[in-house]
Formats: structure tokens, C-alpha cells, sequence
């Protein structure tokens, strides 16, 4: 396809597109770790620490955080957000829906078929989620 072709197509958003999503896991890695060291005294580095005190798993932290500096998560109403899927991240549907019910976080993802497996961890949706909203999401 021709330059004349493309000129009509918008950008594809950052979560589809594999390079950004391999930047944004490295930059989440070092966020994770720079917040974990105490190096880092910024917004998304206290709500990595906030969250780790409760659920201390450096990975699940990093993916969390790599879907926040993609830009996944919109918030769709009163304790409903919308997480955008990244394929790169293993994510097999265009959009998971968490709420928040009860003091409860439930993803979308816990009802596919394939994530029973999930639901007896907290899924990285709900860690984008949770980080999000510490930070002002
Ligand atoms: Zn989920």
C-alpha cells in the first residue's frame, strides 16, 4: 500500500503496537524496582508501593504498570472502568470492563472462558485499575 493509502488511517493506539508495548514494560520494570529501592518519589512510584504492601508480587506490579503508561485505562463511570486489551501482554479481547462492587474489584476477564484460571489472582486489568486511580485515573 501505497503512502496515498495510509494518509487516511489514524495512528494505531499505543497498546497495539508491539515496540511500544516492550518500551513500556521496560519503563514499568524500572519504575517497579526505582519504587520498590526507594529511588523514586514520584505519583505512580507511591502507588506502586502503596499496592505492594498489600499484594507484593514485583511482575504482577509491572504489568499493572506498563498498561497505565500505555494509556488502557479510562474510567467509565461511578466504580466502572473500561482496560483496553494488549495483545503483547496476552490479552485475547479488544476491551475488559473491572468494577468495583462492595470493596470488591471483578474484571470482565474472570468470566472469559480461559479465565477461571485467573480468578483466583487478581488480574494485571484490576492492578492497571488500581494504579490508575491512585494516581488520579
Ligand atoms: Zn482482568
Amino acid at each position: 500500500m501505497g503512502k496515498r493509502g495510509e494518509r487516511g488511517l489514524l495512528p494505531k493506539p499505543p497498546w497495539l503496537d508491539p515496540e511500544k508495548v516492550r518500551e513500556a514494560e521496560r519503563e514499568a520494570l524500572r519504575v517497579v524496582r526505582e519504587a520498590l529501592r526507594g529511588v523514586r518519589r514520584d505519583e505512580l512510584a507511591s502507588a506502586v508501593l502503596e499496592l505492594y504492601r498489600e499484594i507484593p508480587r514485583e511482575s504482577w506490579l509491572v504489568r499493572g504498570v506498563a498498561r497505565v503508561l500505555l494509556g488502557t485505562v479510562a474510567r467509565k463511570g461511578e466504580g466502572t472502568w473500561l482496560v483496553y486489551g494488549v495483545p503483547e501482554l496476552g490479552d485475547w479481547h479488544g476491551y475488559y470492563i473491572v468494577a468495583l462492587e462492595g470493596g470488591r474489584y471483578r474484571c470482565s476477564c474472570f468470566a472469559s472462558s480461559w479465565g477461571w484460571r485467573r480468578a483466583r489472582r487478581i488480574c494485571t486489568h484490576v492492578a492497571a485499575v488500581m494504579l490508575a486511580r491512585r494516581v488520579g485515573g
